[in-house]
């Protein structure tokens, strides 16, 4: 007998899969691959404050390729830069990442069975969508579409790292010209390999963009390069019960992803926590994850909504505006990777005070 159907072993699968083992369920988890996470194309790069949100899941420790200090943020051609005394975020093996948290699932007492696509036929009456950005389950239960996409290419590669920046800065690069609806990234990895990426808003030139990036490095085209999609907008409903049968989604599935930067792994995998919490209670998991999560995602989708509105000499204007109120520093000392919500305090108000009477 099986309580709850998790479809998908990414990170919103298995910690859903824990929090429903948790709740006393018995669970199983589909996983179309033979393997969890080496499939994933995404950059690993995790802030340390939402790591922290998810210690209950896993220990990230032993999956740390680099500690990141800071980043260099071209808006066009202006740079602000911000600097952390500590690592801020880190760079993690997203395989060993995904490989870590399916194994501590069924730890936890969910099963995990790989190399099975469900394609219709679920286990059990209680059904957690953890299936991606493409997800089945939510054209399946036909849940509302999700409006926004961003098409990516990205490779990692050798590159002296040393020669630009340091291992522990990673640079993006905004421009509505180059990068339409998302940015080109540079990931240092070590002093001599780092990930190269870039996004933009679907449908868009994604090869000129990657060429552009390419260029701007001076680095020769890679053979293998991947390519996905990231969702940058929730879905208006996430869950779903008709009598017996109840229906959540979670993670890329659900569109529980940042949309200033496509990272889904932190608010994904927190949405999911709550999903495998109220496994028997969609409208308890709508509402919560809504009530914790929904106003940062909301408040980086009108960052990105604003950035997009922008040409490339106002994104530089911006910057030097940021600049001038010395938000470069205050972003510094009280940055926040994911939740903007918290950058906004009385410190924010006294900070450009200051600066605008030359303080700070
Ligand atoms: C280029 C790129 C870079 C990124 N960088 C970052 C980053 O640095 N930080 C960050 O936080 N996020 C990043 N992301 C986003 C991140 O990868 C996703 O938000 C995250 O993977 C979502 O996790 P998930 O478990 O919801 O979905 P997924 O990781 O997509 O997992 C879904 C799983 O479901 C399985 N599946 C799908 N359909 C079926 C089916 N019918 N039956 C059985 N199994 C099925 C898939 O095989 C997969 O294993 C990046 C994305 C991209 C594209």
């Amino acid at each position: 007998m099986t309580d709850v159907h998790v479809v998908g072993a990414g990170p919103a699968g298995s910690i859903a899969a824990m929090a429903a083992t948790r709740q006393g369920h018995r669970v199983v988890v589909s996983e179309q691959h033979a393997d969890a996470g080496s499939h994933a194309t995404c950059s690993g790069l995790f802030s340390a404050e939402g790591l922290r949100s998810l210690s209950d899941f896993i220990d990230y420790r032993k999956l740390v390729v680099n500690r990141i200090k800071g980043a260099d943020i071209h808006f066009a051609d202006e740079v602000l830069s911000v600097r952390t005394k500590e690592p801020v975020a880190y760079v993690c093996d997203r395989h060993a990442f995904d490989a870590k948290l399916a194994e501590n699932a069924e730890s936890a007492g969910a099963k995990v069975v790989y190399n099975e696509t469900v394609k219709g036929v679920f286990r059990a009456d209680c059904v957690i969508g953890a299936d991606g950005p493409g997800s089945f389950v939510a054209r399946h239960f036909h849940f509302p579409p999700m409006g926004r996409y961003v098409c990516t290419m990205k490779a990692v590669m050798e590159y002296d790292v040393a020669a630009k920046t340091d291992r522990s800065i990673i640079t993006m690069h905004l421009s509505q010209k180059r990068f339409p609806g998302f940015f080109g990234w540079m990931i240092p990895h070590a002093n001599d390999l780092a990930e190269f990426g870039v996004g933009v808003a679907l449908p868009g030139p994604a090869g000129a963009a990657w060429d552009h990036l390419l260029g701007m490095y001076g680095v020769r085209k890679p053979r293998r390069v991947a390519s996905d999609i990231i969702p940058v907008e929730p879905r208006r409903r996430t869950s779903m019960q008709s009598g017996k049968l109840k229906v959540l989604l979670a993670g890329d599935a659900a569109g529980q992803v940042k949309a200033t930067t496509g990272g889904g792994v932190i608010f994904g995998g927190n949405c999911a926590a709550l999903a495998g919490k109220h496994a028997h209670s969609p409208r308890g998991y709508e509402l919560e994850w809504r009530a914790r999560f929904g106003p940062d995602l909301f408040l980086h989708r009108k960052l990105r909504d604003h950035l997009d509105s922008l040409q490339d000499h106002q994104l530089a204007g911006l910057a030097r505006h940021l600049k001038r109120l010395r938000l470069d520093s205050y972003l510094s000392r009280h940055g926040s990777m994911d939740r903007p919500t918290r950058m906004i305090k009385p410190q924010m108000l006294s900070h450009v005070a200051r600066a605008l009477i030359g303080l700070e």
